[in-house]
């Protein structure tokens, strides 16, 4: 049981991440701490207990393995990277959760199921311009509820991208991201970066 913002950032600082990062993908693991600052808010906002829920872009999967401690009807990792799902499924192994859970191991264009929510935090596009755009078009085709992760540089694309997709930004939340060198680019162990996190809700 996870009672706390702290007890899941922990549970979470415990699963595996990835071990030989791809550039073109932007692969970088959701640090826990973030993680867990959203989905305590989400659960609490009543946005995860009995919902289904995707979880886009997973890679190793913290986002949607979060949301399965507060008791979602079930999850669902779209990734188009297999080293990744390997991972991503070792740790599902090492939790067993109770939780129904789907590992689908294609590009997100072709994942067309309907669900809740969405959580992803997806390429930010620096190394491809504008790559988290599919990402938000896929969400807003398939749920009602989003939560996506974006550089804050982002927000005049997000807000116009929402408005036109007729969904309101309910919340938003920034953070100071560690990324860790799981890159062999990146000279200092850790470096930081500004992390958006939106939440958008289809208008009523
Ligand atoms: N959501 C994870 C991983 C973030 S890194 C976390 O929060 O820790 C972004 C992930 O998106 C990578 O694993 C990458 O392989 C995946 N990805 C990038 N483009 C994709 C696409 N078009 N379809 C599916 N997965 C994609």
């Amino acid at each position: 049981m996870i009672n706390s913002k702290k007890q899941l950032a922990i549970a979470l600082s415990g699963l595996q991440v990835f071990t030989d990062a791809d550039i073109r993908l932007e692969q970088y693991p959701t640090d826990s701490e973030v993680a867990a600052e959203v989905l305590w808010f989400a659960q609490q906002n009543g946005d995860i207990e009995d919902k289904i829920i995707a979880d886009l872009g997973a890679g190793t999967g913290v986002l949607g393995i979060g949301c399965m401690f507060f008791e979602p009807k079930k999850v669902i990792f779209v990734e188009k990277d297999k080293k990744a799902i390997k991972i991503l499924e070792e740790n599902l192994f090492e939790l067993q959760p109770k939780i129904k859970s789907k590992t689908i191991h294609s590009d997100i264009m072709d994942f067309n199921e309907k669900v809740d929510l969405i959580i992803q935090n997806p390429p930010f596009g620096v190394k491809n311009r504008k790559a988290d755009k599919p990402f938000l078009e896929k969400a807003f085709s398939v749920a009602d509820v989003i939560y996506s992760f974006h550089k804050p540089e982002s927000k005049k694309f997000i807000d116009t991208i929402s408005k036109e997709n007729k969904f309101d930004i309910t919340n938003y939340f920034e953070f100071d991201f560690p990324l860790k060198q799981t890159m062999k680019f990146h000279k200092k162990r850790i470096t930081r970066i500004r992390v958006g996190c939106w939440r958008m809700e289809r208008k009523a």
